[in-house]
């Protein structure tokens, strides 16, 4: 397989890393924007080479992956469009799928039978090539949602690309994706980049911040992640995630109505179902 990866950052670089020097890969080659992230891609072992011109990138490859933020989906699958190779399959890594399936109908003009949506659930809250490592996504779960449109054929090739990668692959609709999601990473997000602003508001946050501890540590970390990736993954889920917010919304007023009432067997009762659900689950996200 030739694979020519679109935005060479976390996610496009350390792909590039797990799939190069694999038999069935003959290359890897970057596209981008800038040439300095994709020499460095090539510096550390992630592309066999890079273009910013799709024509010279893009002619006899077979698999693209677009690496790039949701929100730039649209404009690079309108980029690369012109010239890409008959049957070439393209797939993506974006947090979020409805609005994908969306980009590529509104560029096509119809959800293409090339065209894979996928998801790998591996990242961290560094971004750019630098962050890059081959072992991202060894024993995690990608998820690709095909759509009525979508080849057998082609997920096929793009399940084979990840299970290179030392992927755990499965499928599922795009629905059920956006809905599992929006409540697993997209709310958590919110909840720690809200924290953060909210004590970043306070006038003596300082102070507050230097009796933070492990707590507060790993409940923050992932609001060191990138805005812009983030503002495209809340906008590109936006109906599920404000169903998880509600939701999540509900659920405060009871703790908050428990606090307020001093109902203490109330407050045990919800601590003890939530630590019973992830002691129970924790070997499924905890490495
Ligand atoms: P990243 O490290 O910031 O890399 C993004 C790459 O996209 C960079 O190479 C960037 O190029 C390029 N890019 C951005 N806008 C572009 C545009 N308009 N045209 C062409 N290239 C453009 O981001 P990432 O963490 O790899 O995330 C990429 C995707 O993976 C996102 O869709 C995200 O939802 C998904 N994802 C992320 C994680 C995670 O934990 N980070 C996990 C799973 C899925 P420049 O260097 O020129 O800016």
């Amino acid at each position: 397989m030739r694979v020519c990866v679109v935005g060479a950052g976390l996610i496009g670089g350390s792909l590039g890393l797990a799939l190069r020097g694999h038999q069935s890969i003959e290359s890897v080659v970057g596209l981008g924007r800038r040439a300095e992230p994709l020499k460095r891609g090539v510096d550390i072992g992630a592309l066999d080479d890079w273009h910013l011109d799709p024509s010279k990138a893009l002619a006899e490859i077979d698999v693209v992956v677009l690496g790039v933020p949701l929100g730039a989906i649209a404009e690079v699958l309108r980029w690369i469009a012109p010239h890409l190779p008959d049957n070439a399959i393209v797939t993506d890594v974006g947090s979020a799928k409805g609005c994908v399936v969306n980009d590529v109908t509104a560029v096509f003009g119809q959800m293409l039978s090339t065209f894979v949506p996928a998801h790998p659930i591996a990242g961290t809250e560094h971004s750019g090539i630098d962050a890059a490592v081959a072992d991202l996504f060894v024993n995690r779960r990608v998820i690709l949602t095909p759509t009525a449109a979508t080849s057998e054929k082609a997920t096929a090739i793009v399940h084979q690309l990840w299970a290179l990668a030392g992927a755990s692959v499965v499928e599922m609709s795009v629905d059920n994706h956006d809905r599992m999601l929006a409540m697993t990473s997209h709310l958590p997000h919110m909840l720690a980049f809200g924290l953060v602003d909210l004590l970043a508001g306070a006038t003596d946050h300082e102070e507050m911040l230097r009796y933070a501890a492990g707590g507060f540590r790993d409940f923050t970390r992932i609001a060191s992640s990138d805005p812009v990736m983030w503002r495209d993954i809340c906008l590109g889920n936006q109906a599920a995630l404000l169903e998880a917010l509600a939701a999540y919304r509900a659920d405060l007023e009871v703790l908050s109505e428990a606090v307020a009432q001093a109902d203490g067997q109330a407050l045990e009762a919800i601590f003890t179902r939530a630590k019973n659900t992830r002691d129970a689950y924790r070997h499924w996200f905890e490495t």
